[in-house]
């Protein structure tokens, strides 16, 4: 399969590392929107948001989990948001479930 993110897990494709488990993978965005902005996927396919069930919900967990450890070993103290986009009207442009990690200034809500 042709996926970016499968790409990146399996180091095909370089990213920054920032975080690293059995389970997900976090790299800096190649355009970053916030001077700290993670992408933090789980190393196994999922193509979207709507593609979650009880079999890899467990998965989603763990990303959720990964995110606590980096915001803390990055001292995101004051805050930050996740993000996930799913399908075009949500803005995904990559089709391997990811969730945007942002931080280090005041984010606007409600988002564009
Ligand atoms: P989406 O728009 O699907 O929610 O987010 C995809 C994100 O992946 C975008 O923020 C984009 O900048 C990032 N991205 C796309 N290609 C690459 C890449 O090759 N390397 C890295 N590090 N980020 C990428
Ligand atoms: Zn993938």
């Amino acid at each position: 399969m042709d996926c970016l993110f499968c790409s990146i897990v399996n180091g095909d494709i370089p990213s920054k590392k920032i975080y690293e488990d059995d389970a997900v993978y976090a790299f800096y965005d190649i355009d970053p929107q916030a001077p700290f902005h993670a992408i933090i996927i789980p190393k196994t396919h999922i193509s979207s948001a709507n593609e979650i069930n009880s079999e890899n919900s467990f998965l989603i967990a763990r990303v959720f989990e990964a995110a606590a450890k980096i915001a803390k070993e990055n001292n995101l103290d004051s805050g930050y948001r996740i993000v996930n986009n799913c399908g075009n009207d949500g803005g995904q442009t990559v089709g391997h479930i990811h969730f945007h990690l942002l931080a280090r200034r005041n984010l606007q809500w409600p988002p564009g």
